[in-house]
C-alpha cells in the first residue's frame, strides 16, 4: 500500500467516523482525513431522543470516541468545515473557505437531515418553539421548553417522535401525537405492533390525532412562535394549542454533493455491494448511501445504527481492496418509558403475524412470515428471542406458526 495515498471522508457522523477508525483497525497506513460540518466529533443520535433530552447522558457520553483517540490513530478531525463540492476529475473536494483537500479515495458519509414541514407563509426558522431532531445544538435549543405541565404537540409518529413523546411524557408534559397515517410506526412495523405501542403511550396520558392532516398553524402576534397547530380530522378542522412543536416526519438523505458531482442518485447515493458509487474512486456510506441488499432482493436505503457500522466496515475494506460485503439483515432498536423495543429484517410483505409472548406484560415477539418464510420480527423485553429471531431472520427460515407461537418450544431449536 502507498503510505502517501489519501482517503478523504465527508461528515463526521456515525459512518464517517466508523470508516475512519476501522480504516485504521484493518491497517490502512495512508493518510485519513474526517471533514465534519458539525462543532462535535462524531456522535451517536440514538439518545437525542431519549437520555440526551431527559438530561439523563451528558454530551461527553455521545461521543463515539473522545477526541484523543482521533489523534491516537492519526486520523485529521476537520470539524466546523463544510465540504461544498466534489470535483472528480481533479480528485479534489472544496471546502466553504474556498480550500480544497486532494484524494485517492473519496467517502461520502452525509447522513440526512430532517424533513420539512410544509407551511405556506411560515418562516419556520423565525419560530422560537417549533423544533425538528437531528443534531446536538436541535435538543439544546428544545430542551428548555420540555417543563411539566406545558403542551407538546407532536407532528409524526414514528420512532423520533413517539420516543420524544415518551421523554416528553417523563418530563411531566402534556402529549398530543398528529399523524397521517391511520396507526403509530406505520413504516416499519404491523398493526399488532402499532396498536401495543400506541396503547403503552395511551396509558401514560398521550392524545393521539390519527389519521390527520396537519393544515397550519397559527402564530402569536410577532409571529415568532407557534400558538395552535391547525389539524383537520375526519373532515372536522380543530386547533390544538400548543407550547413547542416538533415535527418528525422522516429523513432527507443529503445527496447533492454526489447529485452535483455527476455521481448516480435514487433515493441515496447509488452504491454496489462493497459501498462504491458510480465512480469506484468514490463510496457513500450509511443514511446517505441506498444499496443493494442480498436479503431484501432489492436496493435499499436503511437509517440505523448498526447498518451505518456495518456499511463503514464494507468501506474500510473495500479501500484496502479486501472485497468484504455483509449479507447483514437491518436491524434497529428503539427505546421508550424504558421498554426496548427491538427490530430484525423488513416486514414489507408479511401475510402472518404470530406472537410468542404477552402483549398485557409487555414481553412480547411479534414474527412475520411471508409464504411461511420468517422475514421479520419485532421483539419487546425479550432479548433471548431477538438474538434466535436475528438468525432464523437471516436464514429466511420456513417455521410452523403453531410452534412460534408456542413458548414451550425453544426458539433456537426451531429453522
Ligand atoms: P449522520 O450520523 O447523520 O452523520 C452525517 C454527518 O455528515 C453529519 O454530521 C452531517 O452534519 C455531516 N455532513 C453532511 N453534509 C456534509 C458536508 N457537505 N460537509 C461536511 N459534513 C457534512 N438508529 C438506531 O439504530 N437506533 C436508534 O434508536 C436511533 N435513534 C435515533 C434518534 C434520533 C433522534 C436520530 C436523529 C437518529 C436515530 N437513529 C437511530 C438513526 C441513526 O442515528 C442514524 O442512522 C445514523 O446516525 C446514521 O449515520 P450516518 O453517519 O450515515 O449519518
Amino acid at each position: 500500500m502507498n503510505v502517501e495515498e489519501t482517503v478523504v471522508i465527508v461528515g463526521a457522523g456515525q459512518a464517517g467516523g466508523e470508516v475512519a477508525t476501522s480504516l485504521r483497525q484493518q491497517g490502512y497506513e495512508g493518510r485519513v482525513v474526517l471533514v465534519g460540518d458539525e462543532a462535535h466529533p462524531p456522535y451517536q443520535r440514538p439518545p437525542l431522543s431519549k437520555g440526551f433530552l431527559l438530561g439523563k447522558v451528558q454530551l461527553a457520553q455521545l461521543y463515539l470516541k473522545p477526541e484523543a483517540t482521533y489523534e491516537r490513530f492519526n486520523i485529521a478531525l476537520k470539524l466546523g468545515t463544510r465540504v461544498t463540492a466534489v470535483e472528480r476529475e481533479a480528485r479534489e473536494v472544496v471546502l466553504h473557505d474556498g480550500s480544497r483537500l486532494a484524494y485517492d479515495k473519496l467517502v461520502l458519509a452525509t447522513g440526512g437531515r430532517a424533513r420539512m414541514l410544509e407551511l405556506p407563509g411560515v418562516d419556520p426558522y423565525k419560530l422560537g418553539n417549533l423544533f425538528y431532531l437531528r443534531s446536538i445544538p436541535d435538543v439544546e435549543g428544545m430542551r428548555s421548553h420540555f417543563v411539566a405541565g406545558k403542551h407538546l404537540v407532536l407532528i409524526g409518529a414514528g420512532y423520533v417522535g413517539l420516543e420524544v413523546a415518551a421523554a416528553a411524557v417523563q418530563l411531566g408534559v402534556q402529549v398530543t401525537v398528529i399523524d397521517v397515517a391511520p396507526r403509530v410506526l406505520s413504516r416499519v412495523t404491523g398493526p399488532e405492533v402499532s396498536g401495543f405501542i400506541e396503547g403503552v403511550h395511551r396509558d401514560r396520558g398521550v392524545t393521539f390525532r390519527m389519521p390527520a392532516t396537519v393544515k397550519g398553524v397559527t402564530l402569536d402576534e410577532a409571529g415568532e412562535a407557534v400558538r395552535e397547530v391547525v389539524v383537520e380530522q375526519d373532515g372536522v378542522e380543530e386547533r390544538i394549542a400548543a407550547d413547542v412543536v416538533l415535527v418528525g416526519i422522516g429523513l432527507v438523505p443529503n445527496t447533492e454533493l454526489a447529485e452535483a458531482a455527476g455521481l448516480a442518485v435514487d433515493d441515496g447515493i447509488v452504491v454496489d455491494a462493497l459501498a462504491q458509487t458510480s465512480d469506484p474512486r468514490v463510496l457513500a456510506v450509511g443514511d446517505c448511501a441506498n444499496q443493494p441488499s442480498a436479503y431484501a432482493g432489492r436496493r435499499i436505503r436503511l437509517e440505523s445504527v448498526p447498518n451505518a457500522m456495518e456499511h463503514a466496515r464494507v468501506a474500510a475494506a473495500t479501500v484496502l481492496g479486501k472485497a468484504a460485503p455483509t449479507p447483514a439483515v437491518p436491524w434497529f432498536w428503539s427505546e421508550q418509558y424504558g421498554m426496548r423495543l427491538q427490530l430484525v429484517g423488513l416486514s414489507t410483505g408479511y401475510d402472518r403475524c404470530v406472537v410468542r409472548g404477552s402483549m398485557e406484560n409487555r414481553a412480547f415477539s411479534a414474527f412475520y412470515l411471508a409464504d411461511g418464510h420468517l422475514i421479520a420480527a419485532d421483539v419487546v423485553g425479550r432479548p433471548a428471542d431477538f438474538v434466535a429471531a436475528k438468525k432464523l431472520v437471516a436464514a429466511k427460515a420456513v417455521l410452523d406458526p403453531a410452534a412460534l407461537a408456542d413458548e414451550n418450544v425453544a426458539l433456537a431449536t426451531l429453522g
